[in-house]
Order: C-alpha cells, then sequence, then structure tokens
C-alpha cells in the first residue's frame, strides 16, 4: 500500500508546485501548511509548535526535528494521519479519501497496489508499440487536429493505419477500467497503467476472448483487434478507414487530461513485441 501511494505521489508530484521535482527516495509530498499548521509562523520542524497550531508534520526518527523533506518524518506522518481513524480497510481508506480529497486518485491508488501484487514488482515501467510485428501499421502525429463527427471537437489521440482483423496489444502494464460501445470510440478499451495514465484503444473490430473490466494486463498482451467501429449507434462500422485509435489521459490528482502519445509511440516503435 505504502508502495502504491508513493507511486501516486510520484505521478501527481509535478502539479503539485510545493513539491520538489527531484528524484527522491521517498516521492511522498506532504503540503507544508498543512504540515506545520496553517496559522504557525514560529517554527516549520519544531514538533511541539507543529502539534499546537494542529500541524500533522511528526518526528518519525526521533531526532527532534520534524522535518518535511526527511523520508522517515515525512512517512512516519503519512501513515499516523492515514491510521488515525483506526488501522482497518474502510477507515484507512476514508482517510484516503479526506487526506488527498479525490475518490478519483484513491481508486487509483488502490489499483496500482494491486497491480503490485498481481505482478510481484513495484517497477511497472515496460512499454511497447500497440500494433504486434510484422503488421502493416501507418499514422502521423495528427493529435489536436479538428473533428467534427459529434460537435465540434480535437483529435484526442493517434491513428494508426492497420488492416481489419490486426491484433492490438495492451502498450503497458495495466487493468482493463472501461470496455463496451460509446458513440464516438466505437467498441473501446481503457486501461490505466500505474503512471495514472488511462490508455484508450477505439474504433476495435472486437475484444479478445474473455477479456472483462478489471482483468490485469501485461505489455504486449493482446486486447482486441482493429476495426472501424463508431460514429453511430451500437454496431456501426465501415464510416472510415480502419484504424487504432489510441489516447492518452492523464490524472494529476484532481483532473484528467488528454495529452499527445506521439512521440512515445515512435519511441516504442523502435521494440515491437511479436
Ligand atoms: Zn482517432
Amino acid at each position: 500500500m505504502i508502495a502504491a501511494i508513493d507511486r501516486y505521489e510520484n505521478n501527481t508530484k509535478n502539479y503539485r508546485d510545493y513539491c520538489s521535482k527531484d528524484v527522491e527516495l521517498i516521492s511522498i509530498c506532504i503540503n507544508p501548511s498543512l504540515w506545520k499548521g496553517a496559522n504557525n509562523f514560529v517554527s516549520e520542524t519544531d514538533p511541539m509548535f507543529i502539534s499546537l497550531f494542529f500541524g500533522i508534520g511528526l518526528d518519525g526518527d526521533s531526532d527532534g526535528v520534524a522535518d518535511r523533506s526527511n523520508p522517515n518524518d515525512k512517512l512516519f506522518t503519512l501513515l499516523s494521519v492515514l491510521t488515525s481513524n483506526g488501522s482497518d480497510e474502510k477507515s484507512v481508506k476514508n482517510r484516503l479519501i479526506e487526506y488527498y480529497e479525490t475518490e478519483k486518485g484513491v481508486e487509483i491508488i488502490y489499483s496500482i497496489a494491486s497491480m503490485f501484487e498481481y505482478f510481484e514488482d513495484i517497477d511497472l515501467s515496460k512499454r511497447v508499440f500497440p500494433i504486434a510485428k510484422y503488421y502493416a501499421a501507418d499514422y502521423q502525429n495528427g493529435f489536436g487536429l479538428g473533428r467534427s463527427y459529434g460537435g465540434r471537437r480535437s483529435h484526442e489521440g493517434i491513428d494508426i493505419f492497420a488492416h481489419y482483423g490486426t491484433p492490438v496489444l495492451s502498450t503497458s502494464y495495466g487493468i482493463v477500467e472501461k470496455m463496451g460501445w460509446n458513440n464516438l470510440g466505437g467498441y473501446r478499451i481503457g486501461i490505466r497503467d500505474y503512471f495514472n495514465t488511462y490508455q484508450y484503444y477505439a474504433h476495435l473490430q472486437g475484444y479478445k476472448e474473455g477479456l472483462k473490466e478489471g482483468d490485469f494486463v501485461r505489455p504486449g498482451d493482446t486486447i482486441g483487434y482493429v476495426g472501424s467501429t463508431g460514429y453511430g449507434k451500437e454496431g456501426t462500422s465501415g464510416r472510415f478507414a480502419p484504424h487504432l485509435h489510441y489516447g492518452f489521459y492523464k490524472y494529476d490528482g484532481s483532473n484528467e487530461w488528454s495529452f499527445n502519445p506521439y512521440n512515445f509511440i515512435r519511441k516504442w516503435e523502435k521494440v515491437r513485441a511479436q
């Protein structure tokens, strides 16, 4: 669990202005005003003043100082915050939601924890190209171009043109978060990886048999097949050339937004899985 929290903190720290951008042993980063207490202008590190002003900062390694940047102190502080209403699963989850002020974020933390457990590894950073080796796959950087179906919008992904039925591979370790039809994407799959990134695969002809929401996938696992579904009611197909639409959405701790996967895809293409 702590490893998952640390991963989540690492995924979101660039979006919090009070966090160090350096690589650290422990990525957990606590808001300074929460740490010392909102009205505490006396001391940011003296445990007595911190508790006097209802700050949460604690001295984890008994050196007399509650240092926000000390790994022991911040880990000890976070653990005591999360268990302050009890250390059973439900109390901890409720405290997590209160602390991070986001249910979605906490769901992601639990997903990350379940991935660590399932894959028995905390390095799940491996990525592969979404189309299997030896299959044709052509794409350009079409991110942000205009699209008109379903109202004016901008293209939130990259189109990889391939033949009908070409196997589509998971690009990462992750959990299948969404499957099924939507009018824009046709048969689509959304997979969440441990970087808080939601990978969106759309216009599929069909899914890998047996695949369902909640399943764990590895980079290179077949998840579906290239098609041309979408732009209409369920089952609509053939309104455009077959291709895989591949999108990237990042959850930063409060919002989810689309970003361009083009440079990633180009990098992954150099080592394609079979
Ligand atoms: Zn597209």
